[in-house]
C-alpha cells in the first residue's frame, strides 16, 4: 500500500510528459517485476500506424529517446507487432502475447477518446496477480487523467494547437537536445547521431504564418466566423505536416511550426505548398483567405527569440511586398533585401 501511495506521489508530481512517463513505467516494471518495461509512442502517418519506443527499462537501464534527435524516423510499422496491431483494431484495453519460447509481453494501449498515441509495454512479468491488475488499472486511470490534464494546459482552446508557452518549453528541449547527456532528466538520451543534424542538406527549420488581413474578415462577416476560420487552418495545418513536426497557435492569428530533418528545398516546397493550399480553400461564407509565411533556419545554438526575429523579420518582408508570400531570411539577406542586424544580445551559446 505504501508502494503504491509512493509511486501516486511519483506520478503526480510531474509536469512533462517524460517525466511522467519515466515515473509510471518504473511503477508498473516494479509492480509486476518485469525484466523489461517500455514506453511506445503509436503515431499515425497517413493510415499507417507507427511504433517507436520513447522510454526503456532493460537490465536496470533506463533510456530514454530523445524526441529531437530521433525525429528522422517514424518507428517501425505495427505490422512487426501483430499482436499489438490486431488488439489495437478491437480497442483491447489490455493484449497480451501467448508466452513464446518462455516470452510473454502485455500491452496497455491508453485510449483517448477513441484514439491512441501512447502505449505502454511489459516483457516477461515475474508477479502478476488478480491484485497487481487491479493495482496496475488504478495507476493506468491516473497516468491517462494526468496525461489529459498536461494535454490541456499545453494545447490552445480554440485550436487544440500547442501554445505559446509550450513552444518556450519545447524549444529548450530543442537546444538541450544537442548535448548527449539530458540535464532535465540526468540520464543518457538516444538518437540519431548529433552529426546528422549539422549535415548543411538536412535542418531544422521554423516557420511564423500570419494570416492577411485578418481584421477584415472579422469586421465584415464576425468575430464567429473569424474563429471557424482560425480553426480551419488549424486543421489544414494538422492535415498538412507530419505528426513529428510541431504546431503552435502563437496568440491572435500567428502561427509557428518547427519543421523537422528537411533539406531548404523541401522546408521551401513544404511551406508553400501549405500557402497554396490555404489560397485555394474554400472557407464557408468567408470565402477566400490567404497567409504571409517567413521561415529561418535553426541555428542549435542560439535563443529561441534570434530564431523567431529572423522569421519574423521574412514574415514581415512578405507582408510589406504583396502578402500571400512564402519568404526564406537567408535568401532575403543573399539578395540584398535584408540586412543582418549585428547584435550580440540575441545570441547565447550554451
Ligand atoms: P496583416 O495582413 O497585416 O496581418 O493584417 P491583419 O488584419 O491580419 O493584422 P492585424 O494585426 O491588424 O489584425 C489581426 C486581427 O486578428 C485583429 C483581431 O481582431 C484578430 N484576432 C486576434 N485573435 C483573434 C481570435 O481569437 N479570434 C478572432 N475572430 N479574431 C482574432
Ligand atoms: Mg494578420
Ligand atoms: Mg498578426
Amino acid at each position: 500500500m505504501e508502494s503504491i501511495i509512493k509511486h501516486l506521489v511519483e506520478i503526480t508530481g510531474h509536469r512533462d510528459h517524460d517525466l511522467l512517463n519515466i515515473s509510471v513505467i518504473s511503477a508498473l516494471r516494479e509492480l509486476t517485476k518485469a525484466k523489461q518495461a517500455r514506453v511506445l509512442d503509436i503515431l499515425a502517418v497517413g493510415q499507417n500506424l507507427f511504433v517507436k519506443s520513447k522510454i526503456s527499462f532493460a537490465n536496470d537501464k533506463l533510456v530514454v529517446a530523445d524526441e529531437f534527435l530521433s525525429m528522422t524516423s517514424n518507428g517501425e510499422p505495427i505490422g512487426n507487432y501483430p499482436d499489438l496491431q490486431n488488439g489495437l483494431e478491437q480497442h483491447l484495453s489490455v493484449i497480451e502475447t501467448p508466452s513464446v519460447a518462455g516470452n510473454r509481453t502485455i500491452w496497455l494501449p491508453i485510449w483517448m477518446n477513441e484514439k491512441i498515441s501512447t502505449c505502454l509495454e511489459i516483457v516477461n512479468p515475474a508477479s502478476y496477480t488478480k491484485n497487481t491488475r487491479e493495482v496496475m488499472n488504478g495507476i493506468l486511470i491516473v497516468y491517462r487523467n494526468f496525461q489529459n490534464l498536461l494535454d490541456y494546459s499545453e494545447r490552445d482552446s480554440l485550436t487544440g494547437l500547442l501554445n505559446r508557452k509550450t513552444f518556450d518549453d519545447n524549444f529548450s528541449k530543442i537546444l538541450r537536445a544537442g548535448s548527449p547527456q539530458n540535464p532535465s532528466l540526468g540520464i543518457d538520451v538516444v538518437g540519431t547521431e548529433r552529426r546528422h543534424l549539422l549535415e548543411p542538406e538536412s535542418a531544422h527549420w521554423l516557420a511564423v504564418l500570419d494570416i492577411d488581413h485578418f481584421k477584415r474578415v472579422n469586421d465584415q462577416f464576425g468575430h464567429l466566423y473569424g474563429d471557424e476560420v482560425l480553426i480551419l487552418i488549424a486543421n489544414l495545418l494538422r492535415s498538412s505536416f507530419r505528426p513529428t513536426d510541431k504546431l503552435f497557435r502563437f496568440g491572435g492569428e500567428e502561427f509557428v511550426i518547427l519543421l523537422r530533418s528537411t533539406s531548404i528545398d523541401d522546408a521551401q516546397d513544404i511551406f508553400d505548398r501549405f500557402r497554396e493550399n490555404v489560397a485555394r480553400y474554400n472557407f464557408p461564407q468567408v470565402g477566400n483567405v490567404t497567409v504571409s509565411i517567413g521561415f529561418a533556419r535553426i541555428n542549435l545554438f542560439e535563443a529561441a527569440v534570434g530564431i523567431i526575429g529572423r522569421a519574423d523579420q521574412a514574415l514581415y518582408f512578405a507582408k510589406t511586398n504583396g502578402r500571400n508570400k512564402t519568404c526564406f531570411y537567408e535568401d532575403l539577406v543573399k539578395s540584398g533585401d535584408l540586412k543582418v542586424e549585428q547584435s550580440h544580445d540575441d545570441v547565447e551559446f550554451f
